[in-house]
């Protein structure tokens, strides 16, 4: 399919500039970035990620610290341990896989992270500079899962200034700071959620639509503007019709939306790979800055 944005060939692509440059890294420092992995507990989905991050980042070179933590660990000691992290040498990004055990306020971890060390891009110093820095700023922590998106974007070679993008989603992680990104590329941007009214229309009129909102398919390929772009960020599991698999979808429609759009990314194989890539990327660029410093 040619209207495809291969996010895993994309992500490749940054993958393998990311291990020339930490291998160019190593020569100059005799170093290499450290990310330190922590989780907690064995919810599945966690585990995929934390295994599917950890090889991505082994394979470019970065050194993976591994904590993973019983379930019952008390806040206190998850504290204790990220503040060991923060003044290790070694650890140059620190992730928190989500979500962490009820017993455990996550904003409180997350914003206990140091964030020279925020590889997720998630705490509020890092949310504060990506809302101010100017688009050149190449120290930015910047969450990962908005700037693959934006990769996605760019590697088109689309003009983006003045485009109608329509955010779906509001969440701190994907929807706020995708947001911030777009209006950086010059895009009128707006934003839309669960109160949102009429969000069919909204679609109808947007050249760039960003769907993060959880809800499997709820983006049908009628709303979807003739040679719009559209990036699916959703991850939903549902079963097949008839069998008791799952499989995985996205929020948009992908077989009616891929004949009106120009461009779209599918789920699996879309986004995915470049938030983990973006990962890789904040570790790398965290380094370079302590070692900047
Ligand atoms: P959240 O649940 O934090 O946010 C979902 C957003 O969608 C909220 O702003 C909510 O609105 C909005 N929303 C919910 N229902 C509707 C609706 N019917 N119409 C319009 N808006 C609606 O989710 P995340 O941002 O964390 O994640 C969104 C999706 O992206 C999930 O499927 C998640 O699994 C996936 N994801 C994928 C990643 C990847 O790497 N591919 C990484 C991160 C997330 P309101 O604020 O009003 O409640």
């Amino acid at each position: 399919m040619d209207n495809l944005i291969n996010g895993k060939e994309i992500a490749l692509k940054l993958r393998n500039k990311l291990k020339e440059e930490i291998s160019n890294l190593r020569k100059i420092y005799n170093q290499v970035p450290g990310l330190a992995v922590v989780q907690v507990g064995n919810i599945a989905a966690s585990s995929v990620y934390v295994k599917a991050k950890t090889k991505n980042a082994k394979e470019v070179g970065i050194e993976v610290i591994d904590h993973h933590l019983n379930e019952t660990v008390s806040e206190k000691n998850l504290l204790n341990l990220i503040n060991d992290l923060n003044n290790d040498n070694k650890v140059n990004g620190i992730l928190v896989q989500l979500p962490l055990p009820k017993h455990i306020q996550e904003k409180k971890i997350l914003d206990s992270i140091n964030p020279e060390k925020d590889a997720d891009g998630f705490h509020p110093v890092n949310v504060g500079k990506l809302s101010i820095a100017d688009n050149n700023d190449e120290s930015l922590l910047i969450p990962c899962t908005p700037y693959g998106c934006l990769l996605m974007l760019k590697e088109l070679n689309i003009d983006l200034v003045g485009k109608n993008a329509l955010v779906i989603g509001r969440s701190n992680i994907v929807g706020k700071p995708m947001v911030q990104l777009l209006i950086k590329e010059s895009c009128t941007v707006t934003i839309a959620h669960s109160k949102t009214k009429d969000i069919k229309n909204l679609c109808k009129s947007s050249d760039i639509l960003i769907a993060a909102v959880g809800r499997p398919q709820m983006v049908q390929g009628d709303w979807i503007k003739k040679n719009a772009v559209v990036i699916d960020v959703g991850i939903n599991r549902i079963e097949v019709e008839g069998s008791s698999k799952n499989k995985l979808v996205g929020d948009v429609d992908f077989e009616e939306a891929k004949k009106n759009a120009s461009f779209i990314s599918p789920v699996p194989g879309g986004v995915g790979p470049m938030t983990i890539a973006c990962l890789l990327r904040n570790t790398t660029i965290a380094f370079k800055n302590y070692k900047n410093k």
